[in-house]
């Protein structure tokens, strides 16, 4: 199988098959995000992709979970998504899950009936990243979007029946802005109410805008006792019963898994217990 540069996927999709049916992401401007930045946004030929599906079911058989790659699959037109998926079904007919990177623009740009298409024909699960509930910030690092404009896509995709999974970013909005980063991306997410809730932390990467932001004194990144306490913030203000909140990615300094918000008292004090302690993992992932 030929992947064309750096393939990214979310943590819970490590065992997904993947197929890469677009190149790069549609937006590609964050500050923060150094994954797509050397490659130009485009879709790739359906025909091509149709091909791959069979040559993956020659070598790897049987399948269980695929995940449709790049940055914003979900840019590709309904009518060609539905084929995609209608050959991935058909190929594969143990497959018990296809998920799909998605962005408010993608979303946008579907009516609620397209999406709805899309989940009857087998699309399971949608990741939308959020990074944080608050326009200042948004604006900041040049998401594109204001934290509405995410609610609503979030929505939408919920409306038509896709499960979806919402990525935030502690430590996004500096020292300057933790209290308003915690506190609105709570909001935002009490809005949503999505499936799941991943917390990844902020990583500097040599090469993206925010990095000589940093070099230039522009941004004081939150050391990690800090995004301990803008997560219990965030935390506190969070209320979203049935989703699982997900912060045990290797860039967390504090491993928590729960189902909010029963389980929220329990990671409180398991944040609390770390922040008494010191008991944060070493810092290795944010180069500083
Ligand atoms: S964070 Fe997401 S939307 Fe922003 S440039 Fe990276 S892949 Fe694209």
């Amino acid at each position: 199988m030929k992947y064309e540069g750096t393939v990214y996927r979310p943590p819970s999709e490590a065992r997904s098959w993947i197929l890469q049916a677009t190149i790069g992401c549609s937006h590609n401007r964050c500050t923060f995000c150094s994954m797509y930045k050397d490659k130009s946004f485009r879709i790739r030929k359906t025909e091509e992709l149709i091909q791959e599906i069979h040559e993956a079911r020659r070598q790897f058989g049987k399948l269980t979970r695929i995940f449709i790659a790049d940055g914003d699959a979900l840019m590709i037109r309904n009518e060609d998504l539905l084929s995609l998926i209608g050959e991935l079904k058909s190929t594969f007919p143990e497959c018990q899950r296809i998920g799909i990177y998605a962005s408010p623009k993608s979303i946008h740009l579907k009516t609620e009936d397209e999406l709805k298409r899309l989940n009857e024909a087998g699309l399971g699960i949608a990741y939308l990243g959020l990074e944080s509930g608050s326009d200042d910030i948004l604006q900041m690092v040049k998401k594109g979007e204001t934290s509405e404009g995410i609610i609503s896509a979030g929505k939408k995709i919920k409306e038509a029946g896709l499960k979806l999974s919402v990525t935030v970013i502690s430590g996004l909005g500096g020292r300057e802005k933790w209290e308003e980063h915690a506190k609105e991306t709570a909001q935002a997410v009490n809005r949503i109410r999505p499936d799941f809730l991943g917390l990844l932390t902020l990583m500097l990467e040599p090469g993206t805008e925010l990095w000589n932001q940093v070099q230039a004194d522009g941004f004081t990144v939150l050391s990690p006792y800090e995004i301990a306490q803008e997560t219990l913030l965030m935390l506190k203000n969070l209320d979203s019963p049935g989703c699982v909140f997900r912060s045990n990615h290797a860039s967390n300094y504090v491993a928590l898994k729960g189902t909010l918000n029963e389980d929220r008292e329990g990671m409180i004090s398991t944040l609390e217990n770390a922040l008494a302690d010191g008991d944060f993992k070493e810092e290795w992932m944010r180069r500083l």
